[in-house]
């Protein structure tokens, strides 16, 4: 994708619905859509789907990772089939699959993600992955989803750890977006910032901080309250207008790094991305305040502040060493500013493990 830095871009879905059980509203998408949809299901929909007698139409249940061999294969299944929409039902790797494929065939493309925990289902790009699970590239769509449906419902079965890595995943929004705009780096469509995806990485913060422990708390008692639809809405919608339109930069470089380790990979994105928001707040020198009031809340909402949280308490320093340096080769980091070191980054994140665990510490 060409840079285009004189211009400010951001892109949004088509259509954004949202509502307790709105996978009932799917099929009037469906058929303002053509009619002729061809379903990806994640298996554990499986009851959903029948009970809405969307069974009726073409679909497969999939549980494969977001790889070309799998689009192209079900690209090659379905061309030629006179389809008008992909439907995609199910987690991050499902709605990256089914924008794919559909971007592929110049097919509508509508997502009920089925959880929360990234923005994902957002964006008009799939993140690409090896056969064996390992991050490749980014594919970036000719548009955005035409339909982004969420079902409370639905995304509150998915649990409160989804929950709660989605809010990790957009917490790094208000301070990724502030590290580009200090830099002059691109968004994630390669131009500058638009003021409203600035506006939603405000929002994003101060919103995570007033409602992020009530809607967690009702979530783990498996009540859908006004806090959880701001906050499932937040995840889904305002966290992808600021990090597409906003951009991306050392936190998303973090996670990047620290997925190098195994271990870490079995991790849920946000919680890693969330060591990586604190870990860039002592990158940046950030206000002690504002890192205690960060610390504060990832450890009330249950978000990792330690390396130990995140599986990966026994590196050693010589590994600590090799992820600081797969950081720094990540385009991301410097987004955040041209003068960060290798060393920089092993002292950021060294003093975000140490002041997690010291935290904790004083907390017992
Ligand atoms: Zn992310």
């Amino acid at each position: 994708m060409e840079s285009h830095m004189d211009l400010r871009i951001s892109y949004f879905p088509g259509k954004f619905i949202q509502g307790n059980h709105a996978v009932k509203e799917l099929d009037q998408f469906i058929q303002l859509f053509g009619g002729r949809p061809y379903l990806l299901v994640t298996p554990s929909m499986k009851r959903v789907v029948e009970e809405y007698g969307y069974d009726r139409y073409d679909h497969e249940f999939m549980r494969r990772p977001c790889c070309w061999k799998v689009i192209d294969e079900l690209v090659e299944r379905i061309r030629d089939q006179d389809y008008t929409v992909i439907v995609g039902i199910g987690g991050g790797k499902i709605v990256d699959i089914a924008k794919a494929a559909a971007d592929k065939l110049d097919l509508k493309v509508i997502l009920v993600p089925t959880v929360a925990a990234s923005s994902a289902a957002f964006s008009a790009c799939s993140v690409i992955y090896t056969e064996d699970n390992i991050e490749e590239s980014v594919y970036y769509e000719k548009h955005s989803p035409d339909v982004l449906l969420l079902d409370n419902s639905l995304i509150m079965g998915a649990g409160t750890r989804h929950l709660v890595a989605g809010m990790g995943d957009a917490l790094a929004v208000y301070f990724e977006a502030k590290g580009c705009v200090r830099s002059g780096a691109e968004n994630s469509l390669h131009a500058k910032q638009t003021f409203c995806a600035l506006a939603m990485c405000d929002y994003c913060l101060d919103t995570l901080l007033q409602y992020g422990l009530e809607a967690k708390t009702a979530c783990d008692k498996k009540t859908i309250t006004p806090a959880v639809e701001r906050i499932i809405e937040l995840n889904l919608l305002s966290a992808g207008i600021a990090f597409e339109g906003g951009g991306l930069a050392a936190a998303h470089a973090i996670h990047n790094g620290l997925t190098i380790l195994p271990k870490v990979r079995q991790y849920l994105h946000g919680e890693v991305v969330a060591f990586g928001v604190l870990s860039e707040l002592h990158l940046t020198h950030a206000d002690p305040e504002e890192t205690d009031r960060i610390y504060t809340f990832c450890e009330k909402i249950g978000l990792p502040t330690t390396l130990a949280q995140i599986g990966a308490g026994d590196m050693t320093p010589e590994v600590l060493k090799e992820v600081a340096q797969a950081v720094y080769h990540d385009p991301y980091l410097h987004h955040e500013g041209s003068d960060i070191t290798v060393e920089d980054i092993y002292d950021a994140m060294s003093a975000a493990d140490a002041m997690g665990r010291d935290r904790k510490a004083v907390a017992k």
